[in-house]
């Protein structure tokens, strides 16, 4: 029921597409660009493909689960992989359709990078690199864990009045950008607190606790798809993604790793948090 591999992208999944499309296309040109539909999400911006047609990529970012690929001449391509979004490289060649490939880019060394996205929440856009902040998909989201800006006070000042759950407050993109359900439930156990809890007690050292624990549950994360993937390149073809051992997600019954041995351990619990699955050991996370 709960694969190891996440059912939809989050931050170190991201990222790690992101490293792979550095790796094969910066300093690429796009020799070819093909849309296999009009929209996703929203529909493509107009005359896509033909903009795309020829531009140089010249660097990359990632801000929340977002891909910013800077091209030369001053635009960014914003690709979002949704709920279902991969991307395929492999080498060009004709006559290659695959299913639910929405888009194509060829570049001028032969490869090509496809974009798959089955459910089709997926989005991707044209927006100025100078003004990529502002953009309607980006501009509310709050802080990026990784960044050195991200810190307890900063934390803490977003939980301060924050009478939901715990859990809930960290899944809300304006408090933190780019966690999903699993990394909250495992950034949680690692900071031994309860997703139930209300937001507003986590002060203190709790909150020094929780952003360590953030910070760690995704470096940690980046790193293991850097270091099981040859150029961040599954042998598939398949640009990021990985095998993951999560320590609650996906558990429920078994004792987490900080329990053996304990008689009062009931076992990684599952509960129902707005909608989605949440686990955690009701005996360490307070
Ligand atoms: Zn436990």
């Amino acid at each position: 029921m709960y694969s190891s591999v996440p059912p939809m992208p989050e931050l170190p999944e991201v990222e790690t597409v992101m490293r792979g499309l550095q790796h094969r296309l910066q300093g690429r040109t796009i020799s070819r660009a093909v849309l296999h539909r009009a929209d996703l999400r929203f529909p493509f911006p107009p005359g896509l493909a033909k903009r795309l047609t020829g531009a140089r990529i010249i660097g990359f970012r990632r801000r929340a689960k977002y891909i910013l690929m800077r091209l030369a001449g001053g635009h960014s391509l914003l690709i979002h992989l949704g709920m279902s979004g991969r991307m395929l490289l492999g080498p060009a060649h004709p006559n290659a359709p695959v299913l639910h490939e929405h888009m194509v880019l060829e570049t001028d060394d032969g490869w090509r990078v496809g974009f798959i996205d089955p459910r089709r929440f997926g989005a991707v856009d044209l927006v100025p690199t100078e003004t990529e902040d502002a953009h309607r998909l980006l501009i509310g989201l709050g802080p990026e864990p990784l960044e050195k800006t991200f810190d307890p006070a900063v934390l803490g000042a977003s939980l301060a009045n924050r009478r939901t759950p715990l859990k809930a407050a960290l899944l809300d993109q304006r408090t933190i950008a780019g966690l999903g359900n699993i990394y909250v439930c495992e950034a949680l156990f690692r900071a031994r607190l309860s997703p139930r809890r209300l937001a507003c007690t986590v002060t203190g050292p709790r909150v020094e606790r929780l952003v360590a624990a953030i910070k760690l549950t995704l470096g940690e994360a980046i790193a293991a798809g850097g270091s099981s993937l040859r150029d961040y390149v599954q042998p598939g073809g398949e640009l990021g993604y990985f095998q993951h051992a999560w320590k609650v997600y996906g558990r429920p019954g078994q004792p987490c790793e900080r329990c053996p041995g304990q008689p009062a351990c009931p076992g990684v619990r599952r509960i129902t948090q707005s909608g989605r699955s949440t686990f955690y050991c009701p005996r360490t996370q307070r």
